[in-house]
């Protein structure tokens, strides 16, 4: 051996630019890049920056393989470095290659060449009795590679293993479904997550439990989006509900949902569910005036298809399908993270039903950035979701249901708006 390791830099030019956006595609080429050239891989470290790119280092027992794209310049800056002679970094390389679908240059440089470098006899202070994994015993290799959900200033990221358990583009978005180390399996679109086995019941619960209390007895429901199915599931905890209708835009949540978050998507084969896939938008400026009894809108940010769930539009039409006495309830993004878009929306929503008639909600959403969400109210009529209601009935079906987040107390306490945020909203006088 003329070195103690062989460096290979590689350029990796005009490749794929979705793979070198795409963090586990990366970690997941990298990772077998190695096992195949015949590396111990011990662990992977992978991060997903902000717009895009991707840097990251698969660390393996005859040393390191690294990482960084430039997806808009269809490149991808590559370290391959081996110790010893029992690892062939150009099989490593070949792999990433293939796919990276890339041309390439690359050099190989020999590192700690023993023409200029001498051993000593290094008398270490602690020695390392037991190796830090056992090969003979097997180990799991440790992978950090990270879902972030992020706007220009703000993040939420979870650690996840790196396998990706569903993952379409559709012509409206990307769904995927991943699991992570702390929050279970869960549901994203785009880079937003979307419900988490661990805390999807603060969201779901809350959307149906505190208007349905208040309502009393709701029997025809209309929702919008919902594709993961944890609010029909909370709404047909209620038998007095006749029917709900409804309307996703994307069958490919509603089929990732049912493959892999089997509690979350358990009430879609409920006989009282219609399911329509189509447009929520246009389904209500069709819808009979006085159709429904209530109106949720679990839709997603307001990009793509959702784009039009904040609209004034929009909002007019869910006043005319609802009955008298009826609501509607919508997701409404936070006070901490896209605040304009929650104050807009509680503005909106004020012009249509009047100030009064507005009433909003918020929540632990530990999962969305910032961890605080809204929920946004209007009613078609004169009832107070936050005091209309009977707290000793809510409490028993609280308990009786086994529900994990929504309690009678909770349900109060959830209207009682922090300062700064009232006073966000108190401008939306109308
Ligand atoms: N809890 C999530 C949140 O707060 O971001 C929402 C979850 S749910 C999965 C959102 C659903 O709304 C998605 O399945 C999406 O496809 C659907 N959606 C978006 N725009 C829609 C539209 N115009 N009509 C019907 N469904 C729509």
């Amino acid at each position: 051996m003329k070195a103690l390791g062989r460096h290979i830099l590689v350029e990796f030019n005009s490749c794929n630019s979705e793979i070198l956006n795409d963090v586990s595609a990366i970690e997941k080429a990298m990772v077998e890049a190695a096992q195949t050239a015949g590396a111990t891989v011990i662990n992977s470290t992978f991060h997903h920056f902000s717009p895009w790119g991707v840097s990251g280092v698969v660390v393996i027992q005859e040393s390191h393989l690294a990482i960084h794209t430039w997806p808009e310049y269809r490149y991808a800056s590559v370290d391959l470095f081996t110790c010893g002679d029992s690892v062939d970094p150009w099989v490593s390389f070949e792999f990433l290659k293939k796919a990276f679908q890339a041309n390439y240059s690359a050099l190989e440089l020999n590192r700690g060449s023993l023409s200029v470098i001498e051993k000593t006899d290094f008398k270490p202070n602690t020695i390392r009795t037991e190796p830090s994994f056992d090969l003979k015993k097997g180990y799991q290799i440790d992978r950090n590679v990270w879902f972030t959900d992020k706007d220009e200033n703000q993040a939420l990221s979870l650690r996840y293993t790196g396998d990706v358990l569903f993952d379409e583009k559709t012509p409206y978005q990307r769904v995927r479904v991943l699991e992570s180390f702390s929050h279970g399996k869960f549901l994203a679109i785009n880079n937003m997550v979307m419900c988490t086995e661990r805390d999807e019941a603060h969201y779901h619960e809350m959307m149906v439990h505190p208007i349905m209390q208040s309502l009393g007895d709701a029997k025809n429901i209309l929702v919008i989006g919902g594709g993961d199915g944890g609010t029909i599931r909370e709404i047909f905890r209620y038998d007095h509900v006749n029917k709900v209708t409804m309307v996703e835009i994307d069958e490919a949540v509603v089929r990732a949902s049912k493959e892999h978050l089997p509690k979350i998507s358990a009430a879609f084969s409920h006989p009282k569910l219609e399911l329509i896939i189509g447009d929520g938008i246009q389904f209500v400026k069709d819808a009979k005036p006085g159709a429904y009894d209530l109106i949720i809108v679990d839709g997603s940010d307001p990009i793509g298809p959702a784009k039009g769930l904040f609209t004034t539009e929009f909002y007019e039409n869910c006043k005319k399908a609802l009955k008298d006495g009826g609501a509607v309830i919508t997701q409404g993004e936070s006070p901490m993270f896209h605040e304009t878009t929650f104050v807009e929306l509680n503005k909106c929503l004020k012009g249509i039903f009047g100030k009064d008639q507005v009433h909003t909600m918020i929540f632990h959403a530990t999962t969305y950035p910032s961890g605080m969400w809204s929920l946004q109210i209007g009613v078609k009529g004169s009832r107070h979701p936050a005091v209309d209601f009977d707290k000793n009935k809510a409490q028993a079906f609280s308990s009786a249901k086994g529900l994990r987040y929504y309690n009678e107390d909770l349900h109060a306490a959830a209207f009682a708006l922090p300062t700064f945020v009232k006073s966000m909203l108190a401008e939306n006088k109308n």
